[in-house]
């Protein structure tokens, strides 16, 4: 059996080379997520070229995910790295400072003294450490540390409750995403969305361009959790960005709503990546925690479509380790995962229709493999959707739909010719040999659309026996 639940590993300096690539490919790393907010662009357009060589190499398509800074408040370069700080030190955070020097920490963007008073909570690296704001001077914020840690370059800074000033897609976003264009990138990520109106202008930028790119609104903020449904419904793929979450939110109130937003989108057909701390243990151990294992688990029956490791990958030396134990726990409790295990929606449309009684018929006779021929990727979509408890085939003759697909549940995508006229059984039979799949006597149950229709309309099922 294959593994449904997809892995996605943020490629860092620990992973830059061609064997640190290579073996992560191997060992079942899904897609890369490259993370904008850290290195340059020639470091991730060195990363971008490895991948595609390795890919092609290993014929095994792998997604690449952009994901974007957004208006997200940072340390600026810190001299002497990690910075120590302690329960009862007084620091600065400096928005005048390109580089910190004695008690000064650099924070960037300006706007970031107008965001807090005296007495406001901040908060340093995925909420790990806790300042208090004790005075204000121009562009100096004084602050006296609540609870210490090891502070690094380039890590997050959060004032909780304080609303979004600025739009979610900055200047600097827009020449990123000029740069993840022009190198292929299969998704953007948006970091910091609001509401749906935010990815209305990310799109428009994105086509501005020429480019269809789906986009990933990765749900962080106290203001897109309310608006859930309009954001996930005009959103491509979404992610549970469970960092800033925490510390926007309450760390008590991340698992509900990682729930909420798991279900919503299974429920709109919408991949769905759970992140942050998925094995955040094994940047010093080579084992995971109990507690870690039972919360890759527990996403998994939640119903998310992948699972995405950060630093255990970026800077992580036990990313193999770490990328194995997500393999293991994912086919262990994918197991017991019974048919339909989101509960069957009702069909909305044709295609629904389609998708969900394919999924019925593989499991009434015990199919093999539910095999979908798809020009856009719709097809296979949608009968992920109703999570089979056979894996999906997806044949396509798109590179980059073969690409975007490694993030979807249960979908094994694999590029052949284009289908000229009716998807005869030979050509399936031919296909699935090919990439190893049937063995005489298995069945199969197919779903494509009509050889004319177009792109999206999935409107055929046949049941096949393979000779
Ligand atoms: P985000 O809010 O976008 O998740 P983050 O700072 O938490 O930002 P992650 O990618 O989740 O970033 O975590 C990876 C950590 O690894 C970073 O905080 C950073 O310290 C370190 N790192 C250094 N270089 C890179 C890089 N090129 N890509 C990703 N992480 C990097
Ligand atoms: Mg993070
Ligand atoms: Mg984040």
């Amino acid at each position: 059996m294959h593994r449904f639940t997809k892995i996605v590993c943020t490629i860092g300096p620990a992973t830059s080379s061609r064997d640190a690539i290579k073996s992560l490919v191997k060992a079942g790393m899904d897609v890369v997520r490259l993370n904008f907010s850290h290195g340059t662009h020639e470091e991730h357009a060195a990363r971008i070229k490895l991948i595609r060589e390795v890919s092609k190499e290993l014929a095994t398509p792998v997604a690449i995910i952009q994901d974007l800074p957004g208006p997200k408040l940072r340390v600026g370069k810190l001299p002497n790295e990690p910075l120590r700080l302690e329960a009862g030190d007084r620091v600065t955070l400096s928005v005048s400072q390109q580089v910190g020097s004695a008690g000064v920490i650099p924070v960037h963007p300006e706007g970031f003294p107008r965001m807090v008073d005296v007495g406001s909570e901040v908060y340093l690296a995925d909420g790990m450490i806790r300042l208090r704001v004790v005075g204000k001077n121009g562009p100096n914020v004084m602050c006296e540390v609540e609870v210490g840690g090891n502070l690094t370059t380039g890590k997050g800074v959060n004032v909780p409750h304080v609303k979004g000033e600025v739009g979610a897609v900055t200047e600097e976003d827009v020449e990123h995403i000029r740069f993840g264009l022009s190198s292929g990138v299969d998704y953007i990520a948006l970091s910091f969305v609001r509401s749906a109106a935010d990815l209305d202008t990310a799109r428009r930028i994105v086509s501005e361009f020429g480019s269809d790119v789906p986009l990933i609104a990765k749900i962080e903020k106290a203001e897109a959790v309310d608006r859930l449904d309009d954001i996930v419904r005009r959103s491509d793929a979404v992610m549970v960005a469970r960092g800033d979450l925490g510390v926007e939110l309450g760390l008590e109130n991340v698992p509900l709503i990682q729930k909420r937003i798991i279900r919503l989108s299974n429920a709109m057909g919408r991949p769905v990546i759970t992140a942050t701390q998925i094995l955040l243990s094994m940047l010093t151990y080579t084992t995971p925690t109990r507690a870690e294992v039972s919360d890759i688990a527990n996403a998994i029956l939640d119903g998310t479509d992948a699972l995405m490791l950060s630093e255990e990958t970026a800077v992580g030396a036990n990313y193999l380790e770490a990328v194995g134990v997500l393999d293991r726990v994912c086919r262990r409790v994918e197991s017991e995962l019974g048919y339909g295990s989101q509960g069957l929606s009702e069909a909305e449309s044709v295609e629904d229709a389609v998708g969900m009684a394919a999924c019925r018929v593989a499991s009434a006779i015990r199919a093999e493999e539910i095999v979908a021929y798809t020009r856009s990727g719709s097809t296979a979509r949608l009968i992920a959707k109703y999570r089979p408890h056979t894996e999906i085939v997806a044949f396509t003759p798109s590179e980059s739909v073969a690409r975007r697909l490694k993030l979807v549940w249960g979908v094994l995508p694999f590029k052949i010719d284009e289908v000229v006229g009716e998807l005869q059984p030979e050509i399936v039979e031919q296909a699935l040999r090919k990439f190893g799949f049937a063995k005489s006597g298995e069945k199969a149950v197919i779903v494509a659309g009509a050889p004319t229709g177009p792109v999206g309309s999935t409107n055929m099922i046949r049941v096949q026996l393979i000779h």
